[in-house]
């Protein structure tokens, strides 16, 4: 087969064209990064060699070889792993399948154009660009390919300018090799960074590599003095130079270590070399399970949830191992969908390695250990809330929103876990600046307080300016702010806690019961009645609009407000529903008027001169669209609303 040229994809020219000019200040996490290619691609082949020992070519000692080459200024990183065909080549290194590189480059575009804070560090640790990061410091990258089982080799070389080569070539032994080709500031002794330096590469190796579950090997050259019969060293001789093969990472998973021998610092160097992150895990996770089923797990919480953490296109999953071996990457059966966020892995010698996918699926064994995982996490985040406020405080702002959906889905699930979820959650209150648990909101709640009140909002101003707001304020009824539009069916889903329900300021009767309350209440059930004529034709006016009109008891200053039925959907679920083209759901409105209010008296007034006046229905749909903007409502027909009151502003 001649040699032919091919043009990258156009994201992978984007991608190279960031690699070249730098995104990554730390050129050295290349080699991390090549190395870990390496010891996936022996992991793939070990597994393939499960079923089909004849790949292995009678070969079993896997490897990776480093060896830098100063005559040629290249790097090369040989692996003994599955090799690829001249097809995967294409795929893998001429185009990004991955959607998660497609959308890190979208993100680094976005963020670009909004001229966001975030910077390139952040993003790519999310991502981890791997091969395509050896252009950093390469001139030219050459990979010469064989895949274990077949005969045909290929070679692949691109200065990363646009496009790649690919022939036909022979090699060897099967797996990759990746030759760099380092740029003129990459190597010699002048060079800040040298990657030819066998000192510098050693040290690399053990900061990023250590773990690799294969040697990571290397020449090394030492000086060593003669010495004469009796050893001794002899004295002004040339010393002699040795060439040894040394083995440069310890190579023993961290996991099996007894966790009291591990060192914070190595978690940490772990998790970031072992899954690709960036910054330090926020929580680490390691225990050691002896029962009905046997596992080590180790697991971490990102110091970042994944920017599409609620996108469909978000990966959960935990690696599985079975005896210190590789079975799988992503295993999504282990945790519940809501702690999708937690990472790491599990090993259980437990587990089969021959067992397919499907089959895993079904394995009690899995289910069990998942079981125990998820009991596990609600615990330490528990222990977390409890001790340390405010790393708990930190967890919640990355991933309340996962504990919230929990709550919600265990509707369908039915999980008991609910019960562990509630004390985890946190909100915003009417107190003060501070988020609170139920538990303080209970805590703290004033005599003969007997529901736990809310109201929803996009934020705290919103909320604080509702009408619906002045009463309890005054009343000194703390009240949470739901801020996020999952909240409040995370409480429909709770219902109570601590035997006290929850209430919606904005929602059905607020049951308060002081003295106060309950005259005010028996006096707007004395209006009603003798303006129930005028209610009556409000509602008629009206129409569809609203499902009932309401002499109020909850408003102070303002003149009206809209309020849903307690039983059935808030306004603000009906617009999470909308938003999310579900909008069968409706809620029940009910508008609610200040019998003390001037405008009350105005209505009376405008309704004597007969119900089917045009400025006494204007009145009232003036007073309804009132109430919808009021509720961040767009009216449905603004200009009319704008027509409507600019006549009534030049009478
Ligand atoms: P990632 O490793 O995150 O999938 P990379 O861009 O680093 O992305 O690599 C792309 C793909 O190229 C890999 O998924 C793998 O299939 C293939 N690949 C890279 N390096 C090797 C290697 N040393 N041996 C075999 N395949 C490799």
């Amino acid at each position: 087969m001649a040699k032919t040229t091919h043009e990258f994809q156009a994201e992978t020219k984007e991608l190279l064209n960031l690699m070249i000019h730098s995104i990554y200040t730390n050129h050295e996490i290349f080699l991390r990064e090549l190395i870990s290619n390496a010891s996936d691609a022996i992991d793939k082949l070990h597994f393939a060699s499960l079923q089909n020992r004849d790949i292995l070519e009678g070969n079993e000692d896997y490897e990776i070889f480093l060896v830098p080459d100063k005559d040629s200024h290249t790097l090369t990183i040989s692996d003994n792993g599955l090799g690829m065909t001249k097809e995967e080549v294409i795929e893998n290194l001429g185009t990004i399948a991955k959607s998660g590189t497609k959308a890190f480059l979208e993100q680094l575009q976005k963020a670009k154009e909004d001229n966001a804070e975030i910077t390139d560090k952040e993003l790519i640790g999310q991502f981890g660009v791997g091969f395509y990061s050896a252009f950093m410091v390469a001139e030219k990258v050459t990979v010469v390919t064989r895949k274990a089982g077949e005969t045909a080799a290929v070679r692949w070389e691109s200065t990363g300018d646009g496009s790649y080569t690919i022939e036909e070539c022979e090699k060897e032994g099967r797996g990759t090799n990746i030759t760099i080709t380092l740029g003129k500031e990459f190597y010699g002794d002048e060079a800040e960074e040298n990657f030819l330096d066998t000192w510098n590469l050693q040290n690399l190796v053990k900061k990023y590599s250590d773990y690799v579950r294969y040697p990571i090997k290397m020449n090394i050259e030492t000086q060593e003095t003669p010495r004469d019969d009796e050893g001794k060293p002899i004295e002004g001789a040339e010393p002699i130079t040795k060439v040894e093969i040394k083995t440069l990472n310890s190579m023993q998973p961290l996991w099996t270590k007894n966790k009291n021998d591990i060192k914070d610092e190595e978690y940490k160097e772990f998790i970031k070399n072992q899954f690709h992150e960036w910054e330090e895990p926020m929580e680490v996770f390691h225990n050691k399970a002896e029962g009905n089923v046997e596992y080590t797990s180790l697991l971490y919480i990102p110091a970042k949830a994944p920017f599409n953490l609620y996108h469909a296109d978000y990966e959960p999953g935990l690696q599985l191992y079975s005896r210190h071996v590789f079975i799988m990457d992503k295993c999504k059966d282990l945790l519940p969908n809501y702690l999708g966020f937690v990472k790491g892995l599990v090993d259980s010698p437990d587990l089969s390695l021959n067992i397919s996918r499907e089959l895993l699926q079904q394995s009690r064994e899995l289910k069990t250990i998942g079981k125990n995982l998820e009991k596990t996490i609600l615990k330490s985040l528990e222990r977390m809330l409890k001790n340390d406020r405010e790393k708990y405080e930190k967890f919640w702002a990355e991933y309340g929103k996962s504990l919230k959906i929990g709550i919600y889905n265990s509707m369908y699930t039915g999980s008991s876990v609910v019960d562990k979820l509630k004390e985890l959650l946190l909100f915003a209150s009417s107190k003060d600046g501070k988020q609170i648990s139920l538990k303080e909101y209970v805590g703290r709640m004033a005599e003969g307080q007997k529901k736990i009140y809310y109201a929803t909002g996009t934020d705290r101003n919103t909320i604080e300016k509702l009408p619906q707001m002045e009463l309890l304020r005054d009343k000194g009824l703390e009240v949470l702010y739901l801020l996020d539009p999952v909240d409040e069916f995370a409480i429909e889903t709770i219902r109570k806690y601590d035997d006290k329900e929850f209430q919606s300021i904005s929602r059905g009767d607020l049951d308060l019961d002081d003295a106060e309350s309950k005259e005010v209440k028996k006096e707007a059930e004395e209006i009603a009645k003798t303006n129930d004529q005028l209610v009556k034709d409000i509602k008629e006016a009206l129409g569809d609009k609203v499902s009932e009109v309401k002499i109020s008891s909850r408003l102070k200053s303002s003149a009206v407000c809209l309020v849903a039925d307690a039983m059935g959907p808030s306004l603000s679920m009906e617009h999470t529903f909308a938003s999310m083209d579900n909008p069968m759901f409706k809620a029940k409105r009910i508008l609610e008027l200040n019998p003390k209010h001037d405008l009350f008296a105005k209505l009376q007034i405008l309704h004597a001169n007969g119900k089917d006046n045009a400025e006494f229905k204007d009145y009232c749909d003036l007073l309804y669209t009132q109430a919808l903007i009021i509720e961040g409502i767009m009216p449905e027909n603004p200009v009319d609303f704008a027509d409507k009151v600019a006549k009534l502003m030049a009478k």
